[in-house]
């Protein structure tokens, strides 16, 4: 199979005349047909509603977009929060699914009416002690412990991940909140993360519908919304079989009438929280080759770094990589592509068989629309990328500049030292 990027070589040559590489690029029309997908293969549900994982992609001008479908945001710390809030979205319409979470952070939460999803259990006291109370409305996170299978091949290691309560941890839990106050509760669990298999969230759900009829009849806790969270995945390389959204809702549909449905649960709200799987496809880091260099091995040297996308450096993560305009020559070369951070991780493909590449040509990096620009850093001095929007029309709208120096130094703007300097 072939990976078509979203954007034509005519566009991107007219789109670089305007903007100069390297940037992000995000296509609004796969963004739209994404989203009213996964409503679609939901709306079986009544109280369904995505929470879109800020951390992703915390563009405001992209979490509009979603705002627009009745998506909330998920967020998972201090400054998404505010991105949430500044974007009038309401209290309930904002899930805070935080880990080891400052003071100030649940206290702006709970200010701004935010939906608590406690990590542990002894976030039960440090929540009250912060606030001064136990929110009505609030969710624990669920980590069942052990090894995630899928027939019975492994797709994660809960037991190895710092998040969430025990089983034991979630019953005492709940017995406590609902004695502190709590009216209103809800289960959340993340348990496998780019999941390319139809079979997650479905077998995701049994875990936590199970859970939670168990978890009402014992304590009595009035259930009012089960969180799939993230973990369904894109295929990132040209041969995986991508996700079928519709097939997933109606596996989550089948649970959901075998399980919740003869406890008296069948009007429980399922929710959502993914982020790859609504941004990632529907984003491409474009840059341009500016150097070749062969020694001991052949190189093509970019305008773009792991600051730009840190994937490949941190996970050894593949990134599909068209060279634009040569995408139907044959792949005649093995290349290192790399960025030029003092850093041999820097590469976004090792060994990458590709078209001849010559220096100016255009590489369109695949996927980055999710854990891209946002995974950014600033290494070596190096700074982060405008982003943009390819719009449906066509036209394209400018949606963060890139950095400048002084976004560098303005940290440096309570001292005198900054007026010393000449840049
Ligand atoms: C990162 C994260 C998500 C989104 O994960 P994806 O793999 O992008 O779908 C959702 N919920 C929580 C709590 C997360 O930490």
């Amino acid at each position: 199979m072939k990976k078509e990027p979203f954007v034509t070589y005519e566009q991107l040559k007219e789109i670089t005349k305007k903007y100069p590489t390297p940037f992000h690029l995000y296509d609004e029309k796969g963004i739209r047909d994404n989203v009213k997908a996964l409503k679609d293969a939901f709306s079986w549900n009544k109280g369904f509603k995505e929470y879109f994982a800020v951390k992703a992609t915390p563009n405001p001008f992209l979490i509009n977009i979603l705002k627009e479908y009745g998506c909330g945001c998920d967020c998972s710390s201090l400054t998404e929060l505010m991105l949430a809030n500044a974007l009038d979205f309401a209290g309930n319409d904002i899930m805070f699914s935080s880990n080891a979470t400052p003071a100030n952070e649940f206290k702006y939460a709970d200010e701004i009416g935010a939906i608590i999803n406690l990590d542990d259990f002894t976030h039960i006291d440090f929540l009250e002690k912060t606030i001064g109370r136990i929110p009505e409305t609030i969710s624990c996170r669920y980590n069942p412990g052990g090894l995630f299978k899928i027939s019975n091949s492994i797709m994660d290691n809960p037991g190895d991940a710092k998040y969430g309560f025990t089983t034991e941890q979630l019953f005492e839990g709940f017995r406590v909140l609902k004695e502190k106050g709590a009216k209103n509760f809800g289960i959340h669990a993340f348990l496998a993360s780019n999941t390319v298999t139809n079979e997650y969230y479905p077998t995701l759900a049994k875990t936590l519908f199970e859970t939670a009829v168990k978890l009402k009849e014992e304590t009595g806790a009035d259930i009012k919304f089960i969180n799939l969270s993230g973990g369904i995945g894109i295929p990132y390389k040209p041969d995986e079989e991508p996700n079928d959204i519709k097939v997933i809702g109606e596996g989550v549909r089948k649970v959901y009438e075998e399980v919740l449905v003869p406890a008296g649960m069948g009007d429980v709200a399922l929710y959502t929280e993914l982020g790859r799987f609504m941004m990632g496809p529907y984003g491409c880091l474009v840059t341009t080759a500016i150097h070749q260099k062969h020694t001991h091995k052949e190189y093509i040297g970019c305008d773009a770094c792991a600051v730009n996308l840190m994937r490949p450096a941190m996970y050894g993560a593949y990134h599909h990589i068209t060279v634009m305009g040569k995408d139907n020559e044959i792949l005649t070369n093995t290349y290192d592509i790399t960025g030029s951070l003092c850093e041999n991780n820097d590469k976004f493909a090792v060994d990458r068989r590709l078209p001849k590449i010559d220096i100016g040509d255009l590489l369109v990096i695949h996927d980055t629309g999710a854990h891209g620009f946002a995974m950014g850093y600033n290494y070596n001095g190096k700074l982060k990328s405008a982003e943009i929007l390819l719009k449906e029309d066509g036209s394209t709208q400018l949606i963060r500049r890139p950095e400048t120096p002084e976004d560098y130094f303005a940290t440096f703007d309570c001292f005198d030292i900054l007026d010393k300097m000449k840049f």
